[in-house]
């Protein structure tokens, strides 16, 4: 008897098999799973994004609890929502979360767009983003398209051309737009986002348990490792942050963050920023230049950090400094006293929620 597989396509047998291991063996169990609720799937996308699903969990029950509705997250205050997103980075994703929210609750009744091109519109919500939601809650016959489905894609058809060239963009769209089962959209996505996180993982992909792995183009040359190709180095500036320890009395000082560069309105301590490592001699002239009557000045040697965002590398260092009387005027920006005790209902960048945490501030 013929091998019912052997008359249909490449294509079409690697959508058959994702959707059967999705059905039958795959296990990866995440509350948004079969989630229908827009809402829901939107808030789970945004804090998805450049974050792990185990990393992002408890910030998905935080969000789901606290804002149970968009008109509940639309009515929250920027501060308030700032603090419950802290610790995951890229704050811009948290202040377009917070635009759209206004604009679903204030414009849209509270009713997501059901469109692609609709959900499209919305801030913070690119192509892999409006596919997602598009296909889990309305069954639009999109196509999710991420880091994942690159890889998964490229092996399995041995695809040359770099994911991140405008041709190769071209090629994945028009691949991930023919292979989706226009009826299980949702299903699908969900199958090969799953398959890409694990089992085709980006090292030691686990082929032997693979349910396209017969036909995979990668596999079969032993070539998993090449796959995705990329053209494009990113270029990464260094940054030397010092941030100035300033207790008097029980009580901290802080800034708020100015718009403009990375980590804006969330809290900080007074930095100052040099173009390489400093030492406290020369932060103490800077400090001069403030007018603050220093009395010592002494490096946190232990705690240098050093946090990787997508173009920037921030080195930073922590120093103690006593100072004679607090003048709040002579104090650079947007900064005020706070009580120790208040720190944690403050948000700050994870790098000083770290240093916080290390040094029992809270
Ligand atoms: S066989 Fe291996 S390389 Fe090919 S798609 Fe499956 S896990 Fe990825």
């Amino acid at each position: 008897m013929a091998n019912p597989d052997e008359s249909i396509s490449k294509q079409a047998l690697f959508t058959r098999r994702l959707l059967e291991w999705h059905r039958t063996v795959n296990t990866r169990d995440l509350p948004w799973k079969g989630e229908k609720d827009p809402y829901r799937i939107w808030l789970s996308e945004i804090i998805l994004q450049q974050t792990r699903a185990q990393q992002g969990l408890p910030y998905y029950h935080a969000f789901t609890t606290q804002y149970p509705t968009v008109h509940d997250l639309a009515a929250a205050k920027d501060d308030d929502v700032f603090r419950v997103w802290q610790g995951l980075g890229y704050y811009n994703r948290c202040r377009n979360m917070l635009a759209t929210a206004r604009y679903i609750s204030d414009e849209l009744s509270g009713a997501f767009p059901s469109t692609y091109e609709g959900l499209l519109s919305l801030k913070g919500i690119g192509p892999y983003t409006a596919a997602a939601i598009g296909s889990f809650a309305f069954g639009l016959p999109t196509a999710v398209l991420d880091g994942n489905v690159y890889r998964v894609l490229s092996r399995y058809f041995g695809i040359e051309t770099p994911s991140d060239s405008s041709e190769g963009k071209a090629i994945f769209t028009s691949l991930a737009a023919e292979l989706v089962s226009p009826k299980e959209s949702a299903l699908y996505n969900q199958a090969i986002m799953d398959l890409g996180a694990t089992v085709c993982t980006p090292a030691n992909p686990k082929c032997e348990d693979c349910p396209v792995a017969s036909l995979c183009f990668a596999r079969s040359h032993d070539a998993q490792a090449i796959y995705p190709v990329r053209t494009k180095k990113i270029n990464v500036t260094e940054r030397h942050f010092n941030y100035l320890v300033i207790v008097h009395n029980d009580q901290i000082w802080v800034n708020k963050r100015a718009e403009g560069d990375i980590w804006a309105n969330l809290f900080e301590l007074l930095l100052i920023e040099t173009p390489k490592q400093t030492q406290p001699a020369e932060l103490q002239k800077a400090l001069k230049t403030l007018e603050l009557s220093v009395k010592d000045i002494e490096r946190h040697t232990f705690f240098h950090s050093k946090q990787r965002l997508t173009h920037q590398l921030i080195h930073s260092y922590f120093y103690s400094v006593s100072i004679t009387e607090p003048d709040r005027h002579s104090l650079p920006g947007m900064g005020r006293w706070v009580s120790i005790n208040e720190l944690k209902n403050l948000a700050f960048p994870k790098t000083l929620v770290s240093f916080f945490r290390k040094n029992l501030y809270f």
